[in-house]
């Protein structure tokens, strides 16, 4: 992450001019809604990265493509029937290509300045996880690795000196609010949460929603998973997760609030009254801008801010009689032990489902919290301190949602 940094004149804009070697990078994830906001944030900043490697889920056809588009070094896709669409994908570009799970740990682990962990889901634990324990400075927009086995994954950055760099855009901002202070001296820290589609729906009528409208965001524009998240607010209480773990910051000093415009992303309090807030437009290219250039500053391809278009902005708190999902998460953050790793299982299994129609709206969250009740009645909630043991709650946690699924 050396680079020397001359200031030029001749730039104008207030950018810096950067001398030394284009920044290495590897995108876990490259498919998917972030991984195609880090191709424009990089295709807008020409000579200043240089891909390493790319990896994709199943979609071999468009991870070719972002490879040719970004001149990747080597691409993999977890799913080995993808290998083929990849490899006739690039052919004749000179992308070496890799498909299975020890292809993408591969590519994880290829000598980089700067690691995207931008995997949809837990399935992202394990490359993200192998990128840190071998010291990579890892941008991390991957939420469910922290929130299933955030005491293994933080505990290993601290054994091997990786950076962790929050790429999801409250905890970007926190960062940025923090200026470098220690997390230790706030006083609290707010995560704010657009409210998503159902923010001023009666229960009755989010009970009853429907995967159209679910998936209906009005202000971010994401991948399947998150999208029902911030339906449910389950997304709210994950990102209280891993802001806990990222910053090493107690519960009770961590904080939500509605804030329908999403131009405030993030807060912190300081002990005289002070809160350095971090606004920006909507747009995932300007934390990922800020992760992939970190420390400097580069163009990110986002409208510029304007206040005075957006005239106002509003703050509600949140309702947790009609967005249960994420009393059940505040919930799990207060207990703590192996309650977010079931939570986060369970959560997954469920919002599934619902996309796979086989459960309604209002099922998703006593599907949840059934789960945690059963994991904790058969004292299977320690905290997880080893990877393994995070993925042996996490397992359990699917499996006991499937089977309820399966009953009904
Ligand atoms: P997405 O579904 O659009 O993309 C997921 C990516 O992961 C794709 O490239 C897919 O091919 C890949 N993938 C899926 N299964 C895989 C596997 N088994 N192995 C390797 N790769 C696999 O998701 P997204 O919206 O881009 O979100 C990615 C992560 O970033 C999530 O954890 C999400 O919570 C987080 N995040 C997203 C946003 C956003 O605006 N989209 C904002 C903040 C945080
Ligand atoms: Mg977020």
């Amino acid at each position: 992450m050396k680079r020397s940094i001359e200031q030029s004149a001749a730039a104008g804009n207030g950018a810096a001019v950067f001398s030394g070697p284009p920044r290495r990078l590897v995108i876990l994830g490259a498919t998917g809604s972030i991984g195609r906001s880090c191709a424009d944030v990089i295709l807008n900043a020409p000579g200043r990265f240089e891909i390493e490697a790319l990896v994709g889920g199943r979609d071999g056809a468009s991870l070719a493509k972002t490879a040719i588009a970004l001149r990747a070094r080597f691409a993999a896709v977890a799913d080995p029937t993808a290998y083929g669409e990849l490899k006739a994908g690039v052919a004749g570009h000179g992308v070496e290509v890799g498909a299975g799970p020890e292809a993408v740990t591969e590519a994880a682990l290829r000598e980089a300045d700067l690691v995207v962990a931008a995997i949809a889901g837990t399935v992202g634990l394990a490359p993200t996880y192998a990128a840190i324990a071998a010291g990579r400075t890892v941008a991390l927009a991957n939420k469910e690795p922290l929130v299933c086995a955030g005491a293994a994954v933080t505990s290993a950055a601290r054994a091997s000196g990786a950076k962790l760099l929050p790429l999801d855009s409250e905890h970007n901002a926190i960062f940025q609010a923090l200026g470098g202070r220690n997390a230790a001296d706030a006083v609290r820290m707010t995560l704010t949460a657009s409210g998503g589609p159902f923010r001023d729906w009666s229960l009755e009528r989010i009970n009853a929603a429907t995967k159209a409208e679910a998936l209906a965001h009005p202000n971010w524009s994401m991948g399947p998973k998150i999208t029902i998240d911030s339906a449910t607010l389950m997304n709210k209480g994950l990102e209280l997760i891993e802001a806990h773990h990222l910053f090493s910051v107690p519960p009770e000093r961590l904080d939500v609030v509605v804030h329908p415009q999403s131009v405030v992303h993030g807060l912190v309090s300081f002990a005289d009254g002070s809160v350095i807030a971090g606004l920006a437009m909507p747009d995932m290219k300007t934390p990922i801008a800020h992760c992939l250039a970190y420390p400097d500053r580069i163009a990110s391809g986002a409208s510029a801010l304007d206040l005075a278009a957006v005239g106002q902005l509003t703050f509600q708190r949140p309702d947790l009689d009609r967005f249960p999902a994420l009393r059940l998460a505040m919930a799990a953050l207060r207990d703590g032990g192996g309650a977010p790793t079931a939570l986060n299982g369970a959560n997954e299994v469920a919002v599934a489902a619902f996309l796979a129609d086989r459960i309604g709206f209002r099922d998703i969250a006593p599907l949840v919290e059934t789960v945690i009740m059963q994991l904790a009645r058969a004292d299977e909630l320690a905290t997880p301190t080893s990877v393994e043991d995070a993925l042996a709650i996490h397992h359990s946690a699917r499996d006991r949602a499937e089977a309820l699924l399966a009953k009904n």
